[in-house]
């Protein structure tokens, strides 16, 4: 018995990175504008349980969700395209879908059997893909699996969602690439072609051909990649290059793509509306500025480690009809002496901080903060920025020659930032720290609460250290504003200066809650500022 959801199952051909989790955020938009309730799964085909443990430089930015579970970047963009908040169980792993299959073995739930990959490990598969909808009460699920046909890697997860379709209503769309070959200057179709055909040796036949490419697929190339794929040339899809990422849903609706899935599943168009939406990237594309912003940090070389800090910039700006023009700058050589921070920051209408770990770049990072405060430019300061900040006041400010977090200086005179006290136990490094969403509360009359326009707000978060409540008195006393504490009023979580244009910071992660159609309050304001 069907279980009367419905699935939308992307898988990946000939390269990896090709954009089936922005393909597939942009088709889920299509789909709520049409009056759907969605929710995505996203399968990365790794060991690790979760992103948590993996290097950003390796991997990309590690995002965290609302129940603290640390996922895969292209999460992000499902809840930023679909403005929802998910669970853990959107993000599955080979790590833990084997994990699950063996907690139930070592209880005896297969007394008796031999556990095989299949069917124990598929139907825990299946299993799993309905309870997310049933949770989430979507009516159309959108599960992405990563990775490209013809790796080891996924092959189980390829078979989970072909048996699945045995039983249900599931729409296949397979995701490739068709080269343009500068020296011929012709569309080409071969690697698509075989890549289907491995997918039909796994026993799926793509019911969408989704083909990424330079430009925009000719009318021949179309037609012959039906013929060879064995799918209606209407169903052959094209994803030209887009500067703008918010665009892609654009460019599928004008070819109908979220008409073509609902009527391949027998739905109607229940309403229309992406008017808003439509607005917001117009925009975007013809911005009245460019604002020259500076990151500072220190996995500069790849920034896909701060794929939600520029998300949710392009979402304030873009809002406000301008655009980030962002600067990225190395820390390390501010404090190597390799560069001089007036000339890093000269021209910036604004700085931000993020967030990191470790020693490296902190002493840059403190002093950048310094000239942004003296120097009266906007400044967010994002957990790690946040830190560094209360760093720079204390030196700086209150007389604390020396202070430090002991994160990077184990014996500072004046530890102003320390470990918190629940963390001194731990020893296992995967999912530990301080995750997740947390309250706070802000005070009366700061800049944060008009920020947010209440009182009590939510934010996420992922770290170990604090502010240290001995030096909350003397930072205070010396005009340092704590905006925002936890409700206990033992957490510090949200800092400012008065008398400054912008100059506050959170020990929160506020680019993780943000989306295209709301962009977060503290990018918002800090946009305004740097834009003024
Ligand atoms: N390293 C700092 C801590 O663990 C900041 C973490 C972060 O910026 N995410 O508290």
């Amino acid at each position: 018995m069907p279980c009367g959801v419905k699935f939308v199952v992307v898988t990946g051909g000939v390269l990896s990175g090709l954009g089936k989790g922005l393909f597939m955020s942009s088709l889920g938009r299509l789909l709520q504008s049409k009056g759907y309730k969605v929710i995505p799964i996203k399968i990365d085909p790794y060991v690790n349980i979760d992103a948590g443990t993996m290097n950003p430089t390796e991997h990309g930015e590690v995002f965290v969700m609302d129940d603290g579970s640390e996922v895969d970047m292209d999460l992000g963009n499902y809840e930023r395209f679909l403005g929802l908040k998910m669970t853990t169980d959107s993000n599955i792993t080979t790590g833990k879908i084997f994990k699950a299959v063996i907690d139930k073995e070592r209880k005896g739930d297969y007394l008796g059997k031999t556990v095989q990959l299949i069917p124990h490990v598929t139907g825990e598969l299946q299993e799993w893909y309905k309870k997310v909808a049933k949770d989430s009460g979507a009516e159309i699920e959108l599960i992405e699996i990563g990775g490209t046909v013809g790796d080891i890697e996924n092959q189980i997860f390829l078979e989970s969602v072909r048996e699945l379709s045995l039983e249900e209503d599931v729409v296949f769309i397979h995701c490739t690439l068709v080269p343009q070959l500068k020296v011929v200057g012709e569309q080409k179709t071969k690697p698509t072609q075989q890549s289907v055909r491995m997918l039909r040796e796994m026993g799926i036949t793509p019911d969408f051909i989704f083909c990424r490419s330079e430009r925009i697929l000719l009318d021949n190339i179309q037609k012959k990649l039906s013929r060879f794929c064995g799918v209606d040339p209407e169903y052959v899809l094209s994803g030209p290059d887009l500067d703008n990422i918010y665009e892609i849903p654009l460019v599928l609706e004008r070819q109908g793509v979220s008409e073509k899935v609902l009527e391949k599943f027998g739905l109607r168009e229940r309403e229309k509306d992406m008017r808003e939406w439509k607005e917001i990237v117009e925009k975007m594309n013809n911005p009245k500025g460019k604002i020259k912003i500076a990151m500072t940090g220190k996995y500069m070389y790849l920034h896909d480690s701060y794929v939600s800090i520029r998300e949710a910039l392009r979402h304030a700006f873009g809002n406000l009809g301008y655009d980030a023009e962002i600067k990225w700058i190395e820390t390390t050589d501010i404090e190597e002496g390799k560069l001089k921070v007036e000339d890093a920051l000269k021209g910036m209408k604004g700085i931000i901080v993020p967030g990191g770990f470790g020693s490296r770049g902190t002493e840059g990072k403190i002093e950048c903060i310094k000239y942004a405060r003296e120097n009266k430019i906007p400044f967010l300061g994002l957990c790690l920025g946040f830190q560094m900040a209360v760093i720079d006041y204390a030196r700086n400010v209150c007389d604390l020659s020396g202070a430090n977090s002991t994160e990077v200086d184990s014996k500072t005179p004046y530890p102003v930032i320390d470990i918190l006290p629940e963390q001194k136990k731990i020893n296992e490094k995967g999912g530990t720290m301080r995750l997740g969403a947390y309250p706070a509360v802000l005070k009366e009359g700061t800049l944060v609460r008009k920020l947010y326009g209440k009182e009590k707000i939510s934010e996420r978060h992922r770290h170990r250290y604090e502010v240290n409540p001995d030096y909350i008195d003397k930072l205070e006393k010396n005009g340092l504003i704590f905006s925002g504490v936890s409700p206990d009023r033992r957490l510090m979580e949200f800092l400012e200066i008065p008398k400054h244009k912008f100059f506050a910071a959170t020990q929160a992660h506020p680019e993780f809650t943000t989306s295209l159609l709301k962009p977060n309050p503290m990018f918002l304001g800090f946009a305004k500022a740097c834009i003024d």
